[in-house]
């Protein structure tokens, strides 16, 4: 079909299922006693299930209120949010907040208790029956040997790796993730990606991930909602399941991100601008 290849969106077949989320004109606000702050203005898109769906947008563009939404802690001004053809009216266990604080998990428990109090709590497990799952969970994440440990001998990266096996436990049908990685230094976050990509391989989440990075957007999703800054609309949705770890650098690679920001800040970043604009762009 001649339209089809002109447009920036979808060259996805056709789905089978109807979505497994869907965000529908959703505007987003925060009352202040002076005034009210519009975070989104009208955003749509779909997440399907297995999707590896990434934010992506300048900071103060609505995506951390996004995620919230779904999560059900924000209702929305205008829109709706539908879970399986359901409304989003309040937090449930179905959809797990991984946030980028290192201190989500409370201190006085041991990483297994950690792992183990929401699903006594919120999915009703027996504590044999939550401490194996637990257990499970853990040694997905490479942690079995830390179940006993408490969370201040762990170094950021661990932690976060807790958070990421708490939230897989309860087994959500979305598992959002709000920057998850953006406190890790360098290679820790690279690893991090790897693994992240590497549990989505074994146990087939669908993902609905947050982050301002380009680059990261590009290796984690393999869909990616460009928001333009405040308040947060679509600029546009692309595929980006051609790229991994492995093609960080590439030229194709490159070419995307350079795309990307292009389409995001109306300019190509550095490389493209004149010497004057790119010296000014390093400093
Ligand atoms: P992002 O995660 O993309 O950086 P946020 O979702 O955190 O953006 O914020 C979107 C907009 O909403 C920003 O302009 C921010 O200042 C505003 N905002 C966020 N939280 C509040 C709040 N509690 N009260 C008022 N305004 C807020
Ligand atoms: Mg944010």
């Amino acid at each position: 079909m001649a339209t089809h290849s002109l447009r920036v969106v979808s060259d996805r077949a056709a789905p089978l299922l109807p979505p497994l989320l869907q965000i529908d004109g959703v505007s987003l606000e925060y009352r202040t006693p002076e005034r009210i702050v519009r975070a989104t203005h009208q955003v749509s898109f779909d997440v399907h299930a297995g999707d590896r769906f990434v934010l992506l947008g300048p900071s103060g563009c609505g995506k951390s209120t996004l995620l919230k939404a779904v999560a059900g802690f924000v209702a929305p001004a205008e829109g709706e949010i539908r879970l399986e053809g359901q409304r989003v009216r309040q937090p449930g266990p179905d959809r797990i907040v991984v946030f980028q604080e290192f201190d989500q998990l409370p201190p006085w428990k041991t990483v297994v208790q950690n792992v183990m109090f929401p699903l006594r709590q919120a999915r009703g497990l027996s504590r044999a029956e939550a401490r194996e799952r637990a257990l499970d969970s853990l040694e997905k994440v490479g942690l079995a040997d830390f179940a006993d440990a408490y969370p201040h001998t762990l170094s950021g990266g661990m932690k976060q790796r807790v958070a990421i096996a708490r939230a897989l436990a309860m087994r959500p049908k979305v598992l959002l993730m709000d920057e998850p990685f953006a406190a890790l230094d360098a290679l820790t976050r690279r690893r991090m990606q790897e693994e992240l990509l590497a549990l989505w391989d074994d146990a087939g989440f669908t993902l609905l991930f947050v982050t301002h990075s380009i680059e990261e957007a590009l290796v984690v999703g393999s869909r990616i909602l460009l928001l333009s800054p405040h308040p947060g609309r679509v600029r546009a949705e692309l595929n980006s399941h051609q790229f991994g770890l492995a093609s960080q650098g590439g030229t194709e690679f490159q070419a995307a991100a350079q795309r990307i920001h292009t389409m995001l800040f109306g300019e190509p970043a550095a490389e493209a601008q004149t010497p004057r604009a790119r010296s000014a762009a390093s400093r």
